[in-house]
């Protein structure tokens, strides 16, 4: 006999876990499959993020920032530490003692709210059964009134740079080096490429990232990207934009990248190369012909913006459906469709999903870009604050970058805010709250800010928008 539940989950990354237990708050019954095993052999749920992606990409970014403060910056506030040692082998099991506790986390998240967490395979059969094939057994049959599909995403595999898993790696990869290559290249400059190589740059890699576009960060603000590519210039970041990779060769002296640029045709020896040109949505062996769920061109399941896809009951999630790939986007759109099942009006704001590049200085923003505002005709004004003039950011000896406002000329509502700037990424949680509440600019110019914190920059960029910026010269 088949089990039968109110709502089964496919995938367990953040958008799968987070709808299974919002689902289980409600009183549903409800199960989550996970197919993800660690390299060795172990089971976990919390998918990509978890295991492989925010968490790890962030335990060794904060590991090696501070190595690099350490050898860099602990002087400037007159502390000596003689020779700096860097141990790797620590510096590693310390992020995977983070991941193993967060993924296990969630386990036990499951259990306190009576999900049924299945480590295995799931495969959508029409009219919401699901296949669920646990690793090492047989399949089972399972009956839900709605399935949500959460199964994310994959990286992106170069033709001309194909992963041997030890000199050419994936983002996966990147993150677990047992030592520091000499020559790291990195093929894309997005957001995986520019924190991984944040990393092996500060723990002494000598890194070039050749990325195909003519334009750094082009989603982002272009004068915020400006700002970024100088500081990443003045770290020793090689970033090669217009750089198309041609081929790579791996050879006894290192593997041999070849890439095109204007000028021609370029090669770079590298120890190491990392393949960070994006990812793809993860389907494969999910959907039966017959379960009716479209998927577009590209890969993603086919949903409307309440993640409904085109199977009755059948709703999809997270990294798989359109959408920027973020965690905390796809989490959102699990409690979404958790609370339309339940019968709860909800609904998901698009247009103010934070997006944060983890690098030093953090690039953060939301809503519209100048460009995109300029583009669309609307009336805006802006207003920005350098982080030169902040307290606090000099108390902390990072005083680079900026906090830039884009609010409406018309209403004053604020629609967008972008910083390049320390903590740029806990920053921007005031500009989205904000957003959210279809604040005014002067609304936040009236909010007390503490003193002498970070926050004041976002304060005075606020003010410099109708050029009453106090700890600045308006124009
Ligand atoms: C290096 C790196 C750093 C990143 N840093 C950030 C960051 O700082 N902030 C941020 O917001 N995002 C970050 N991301 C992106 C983030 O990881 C993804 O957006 C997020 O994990 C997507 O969540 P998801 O639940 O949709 O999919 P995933 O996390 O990919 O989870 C999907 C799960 O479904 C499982 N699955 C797939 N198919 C099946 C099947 N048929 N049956 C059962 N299980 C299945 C997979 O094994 C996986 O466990 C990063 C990504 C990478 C690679």
């Amino acid at each position: 006999m088949s089990r039968k539940f109110d709502v089964v989950v496919i995938g367990a990354g953040p958008a799968g876990y987070v709808a299974a237990i919002r689902a289980a708050q409600h009183g549903l019954s409800t199960a989550c499959i996970d197919a993800w095993k660690n390299p060795d052999g172990s089971a976990v749920f919390g998918g990509t993020c978890l295991n492989a992606g925010c968490i790890p990409s962030k335990a060794l970014l904060e590991s090696s920032e501070l190595y690099h403060r350490a050898q860099v910056e602990f002087k400037n506030h007159g502390i000596g530490v003689g020779e700096l040692a860097l141990d790797l082998a620590t510096m590693q099991a310390r992020k995977e003692g983070i991941v193993r506790d967060l993924s296990g986390g969630i386990g036990v998240l499951f259990k306190a709210n009576d999900v049924t967490g299945l480590f295995g395979h799931g495969r959508l059969l029409p009219e919401q059964k699901v296949q669920y094939t646990p690793h090492d057994g047989e399949p089972e049959l399972l009956e839900a009134e709605h399935v949500i599909l959460a199964t994310g995403s994959t990286p992106i595999e170069l033709p001309s740079a194909p992963y041997d898993c030890e000199r050419i790696v994936d983002s996966q990869g990147a993150l677990s080096f047992d030592s520091v290559p000499e020559r790291l290249g990195v093929i894309g400059a997005g957001v995986i490429g520019l924190e991984l190589g944040s990393v092996w740059q500060r723990l002494g890699a000598k890194v070039t990232i050749v990325e195909a576009m003519d334009q750094f960060l082009f989603m982002a603000d272009a004068q915020i990207a400006r700002e970024a590519q100088r500081q990443f210039k003045k770290q020793g970041l090689d970033i090669r934009l217009g750089a198309k990779v041609q081929a790579t060769e791996i050879t006894d002296a290192g593997v041999i990248m070849k890439y095109d640029d204007e000028q021609g045709g370029h090669e770079i020896t590298v120890d190491k190369v990392v393949v960070a040109v994006g990812r793809r949505p993860s389907t494969d062996g999910l959907l039966d012909p017959l379960a009716g769920v479209d998927v577009d061109e590209r890969g993603h399941i086919e949903v409307d913006l309440e993640c409904r896809t085109t199977a009755l009951n059948v709703w999809a999630v997270g990294d798989v459906v359109r959408g920027p790939m973020l965690a905390h986007k796809g989490s959102e759109e699990g409690v979404m469709v958790a609370d339309l099942i339940a019968g709860e009006i909800a609904e998901m704001n698009y247009d103010v999903i934070p997006s944060i590049i983890y690098t030093s200085p953090e690039i953060a923003w939301v809503g519209k870009t100048e460009e995109e505002l300029k583009s669309a005709g609307v009336e805006y004004k802006t207003g920005t604050f350098n982080f030169a003039a902040s307290g606090r950011a000099k108390a902390m000896d990072q005083a680079a970058g900026l906090v830039k406002f884009l609010s409406s000329a018309v209403t004053d509502e604020i629609l967008g805010v972008h910083i390049c700037g320390p903590m740029a990424g806990e920053l921007i949680g005031e500009a989205v709250l904000a957003m959210e509440f279809q604040a005014s600019t002067e609304d936040l110019q009236r909010t007390i800010h503490g003193h002498p914190t970070l926050t004041e920059a976002v304060h005075e960029a606020a003010l410099s928008v109708d050029n009453r910026a106090i700890h600045a010269i308006n124009r």
